[in-house]
């Protein structure tokens, strides 16, 4: 078998096969015991034939692999700075388990994974974290729409855009508090149109380095926003440069949000809305960029929802609201329970999630 060395914390483990040079070494609530930091060759590797990958048993599952190997990518990043290292071990502790449990189709036969048990690290620029995140907003968001569409059946919705000029790195926390207080200028005008809103911040890389902060917004306004009270593109982009304070006319864009009827478009702004603060491409491409956000950043709220739908989206979450998939809910999915749970580990060099033959990967 192949034995490790851990940094920190010498010994040998069933799991270690698994696990690759520079994975952490977890143990109950994802606290990171030890890293591992070579190994040596003590006798035959694990097999190829025997490792089942979560990919083949799920495919749909196959984006826990690409998540969670940016995950592995930013936490390195991390690594390579003593500023942010403690980032690094709790990200390298991250989902290095799942435990699924197994829905049948009554009807079909079919057999899906449903997530029942994760260690999530909660780092706000965790590429896994930041996924699972964004799914619990959309969920939350879609579960109060019936509601919402009950109490303003007539009421439409607007997608805003709102920028100011790329800023200097350094100055992102400045510019998002400026956006912020304009923002709050803007809702507390006498002329603004919204019932409520959803507001996301996105921070995306200049090719020249620069940082281009903005807002996505969902706006809900009342039916006669398009007869009386309409607000042209030019005039939201008066009123942002109003409240803004700005000496030049910034990029604003707006589009009403299609009738449900029309297509899936509210789906679509949603997920506009609630896509990452940060492009995790950005991230993997440039340390510098990762750690400047990150600081930038710090505690930062990212999402915001207000007027109707003040509370609709959260920032912090448990690991419970995180693991819950509703996704593959149906009624005629039935749920084994117990001792059917399907434990996966994360295999840092094959970048895949393998299946795990132990009971309990947390049990000593
Ligand atoms: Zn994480």
């Amino acid at each position: 078998m192949n034995r490790w060395l851990f940094a920190g914390n010498q010994g040998v483990d069933p799991w270690l096969p698994y696990l690759a040079s520079g994975d952490a070494f977890t143990k109950q609530h994802g606290d990171v015991v030890g890293r591992i930091v070579s190994k040596t060759e003590l006798g035959a590797p694990c097999s190829e034939e025997s490792v089942v990958y979560l990919s083949d048993l799920s495919p749909k599952d196959k984006k826990w692999d690409h998540h969670r190997a940016n995950t592995m990518v930013i936490g390195q990043h991390y690594d390579a700075d003593v500023r942010f290292r403690k980032l690094g071990d709790r990200m390298a502790g991250c989902t290095t388990w799942l435990g699924f449990s197994e829905l049948v189709n009554q009807e079909s036969g079919d057999i899906a994974l449903r997530l029942r048990q994760a260690n999530f690290c909660g780092v706000r620029h965790c590429p896994t974290c930041a996924w699972r995140r964004t799914l619990r907003n959309t969920a939350r968001f879609f579960a109060a729409l019936p509601f919402l569409q009950e109490q303003f059946p007539k009421h439409r919705w607007l997608f805003l855009t709102l920028t100011v000029k790329n800023c200097d790195p350094e100055n992102l926390r400045e510019t998002i508090k400026a956006m912020n207080a304009g923002w709050q200028r803007l809702v507390q005008r006498k002329n603004w149109p919204g019932e409520g809103w959803l507001k996301s911040v996105e921070v995306t890389r200049g090719q020249d380095g620069s940082a281009h902060p903005h807002f996505h917004v969902m706006v809900m306004v009342k039916p006669s926003y398009f007869s009386h009270g309409y607000i042209k593109q030019e005039e939201w982009a008066e009123r942002w440069k109003s409240v803004m304070r700005l000496d030049y006319m910034p990029v604003v864009d707006v589009r009403a949000v299609k009738p449900k009827k029309e297509g899936q478009t509210i789906e679509a702004a949603v997920v506009e809305t609630l896509k990452y603060a940060t492009k995790v491409q950005d991230s993997l491409k440039s340390p510098e960029w990762l750690y400047i956000v990150t600081e930038q950043l710090h505690k930062m709220r990212f999402v915001e929802s207000g007027g109707v739908l003040k509370g609709v989206l959260k920032e912090q979450f448990t690991d419970e609201e995180l693991i819950c998939d509703e996704s593959v809910n149906s009624e005629n999915d039935i749920e084994k329970g117990g001792e059917n749970i399907l434990r996966v580990i994360w295999n840092g060099s094959s970048k895949r999630y393998v299946r795990s033959t132990k009971a309990n990967p947390l049990s000593s």
